[in-house]
């Protein structure tokens, strides 16, 4: 078995233990290798492969990231038993720069049509590689199930950014037409729905154009996306949203930890008491090592309750990632039930939370 071999093997439990932060026995690992047979699991924020980098422009920010490598992603993918994946394009991927304090920001604004075309251009990378047949489209929750059955992959289309909807709501159509089932609404640029947490705020909440795009994404059987977006636009999303919505990778502010990509316990709650999901990220803020990005995930639980929280990678555009290989992600469940989370709740986490949320 690939994953036994090259995962376990060479990945976080063979690579060293101690740079891990975790202390799992063979059997645990195996545990949660087992576990991925039974179960559904879902990464329900992910960029792998770097596949819409795939032909860009460069831009600074592309450079740090790194070449597209979608093969390997996809092989790391199917050794780790990943049933499934929100393979998201990035609305603002052309404008996005490194700031001087090591994040992301916009360089510049949109040229006139780019959003479009760069939509255009993105979702075409994803549709080509359904096509090549390394990958199955998933476009609802018995197309994850029958991957999980059949030992494939499954992408399920995303968009990291709501930019390229502009004001056009037949854009909210074309988007679930072409196989899109979530948009992270708000990304880094500040955008025609409302404002990013990373930016200083030009609106308090959803501009009237936001809040036609929640209902009508609605309408049509799109998640929406809360993560990047401020504590305004949340609270907003919530009041115009008659589904439960997701924050699909972020993590909580601690009394001791700040940074303006986590949120506080009353941010998560107000979108997991609509009945939504809060992924965590391995992103390095505030964690050095998997063993902290666990800690992270129990914390959400606590906060949340396990009925609402799910894993979002954000591979491969995770800038200081602490979980870099797919080939690994049975170490995760074998985490949660070393934690002392039983099958049912690890299940829910894993994967069965999104999927209570995903359309059809
Ligand atoms: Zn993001
Ligand atoms: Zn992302």
């Amino acid at each position: 078995m690939a994953f036994l071999s090259a995962g376990l093997a060479a990945g976080v439990a063979g690579r060293s233990r101690a740079a891990t932060g975790l202390t799992l026995t063979e059997a645990q690992l195996q545990a949660g290798v087992a576990f991925l047979d039974r179960h559904p699991s879902v990464d329900i924020h992910a960029h792998p492969g770097r596949f819409f980098l795939r032909d860009i422009a460069r831009t600074d920010a592309s450079e740090r990231l790194g070449a597209p490598a979608e093969a390997q992603a996809l092989s790391d993918m199917a050794a780790g038993k990943v049933t499934a994946a929100l393979f998201n394009c990035v609305s603002d991927a052309s404008l996005l720069g490194f700031t001087p304090a090591g994040g992301l920001a916009p360089v510049r604004d949109f040229r006139p049509g780019e959003a479009w075309s760069e939509y255009r251009r993105q979702i075409a990378l994803l549709k080509a590689l359904v096509a090549k047949g390394d990958v199955v489209r998933a476009l609802n929750r018995a197309d994850v199930g029958a991957a999980l059955k059949a030992h494939k992959t499954a992408a399920v289309f995303a968009v990291e950014g709501g930019d390229f909807i502009e004001d056009r709501m037949d854009r909210v159509h074309q988007a679930h037409a072409d196989g899109v089932r979530a948009i992270t609404i708000v990304h880094y640029h500040p955008n025609q729905i409302g404002d990013p947490q990373t930016e200083p705020p030009r609106t308090p909440g959803l501009t009237p154009t936001g809040k036609r795009i929640v209902r009508e994404m609605n309408k049509v059987g799109i998640v929406v996306d809360l993560a990047h977006a401020s504590f305004g636009v949340t609270k907003d999303a919530v009041a115009a949203s008659d589904r439960p919505m997701m924050i699909s990778h972020t993590n909580l502010k601690r009394a001791d930890l700040d940074h303006p990509r986590l949120v506080s316990v009353e941010h998560a709650r107000l979108v997991s008491h609509h009945g939504g999901v809060v992924g965590s990220v391995p992103s390095g803020i505030g964690q050095a090592t998997v063993g902290d990005w666990i800690a992270s995930i129990l914390r959400l639980i606590d906060a949340v309750g396990v009925d609402h929280v799910a894993i979002g990678t954000d591979m491969d555009a995770n800038y200081k990632p602490v979980f870099t290989d797919y080939g690994d992600w049975g170490v995760i469940p074998a985490a949660l039930l070393a934690r002392g989370l039983s099958e049912a709740e690890t299940a829910k986490v894993m994967g069965g939370n999104f999927l209570r949320i995903f359309p059809g």
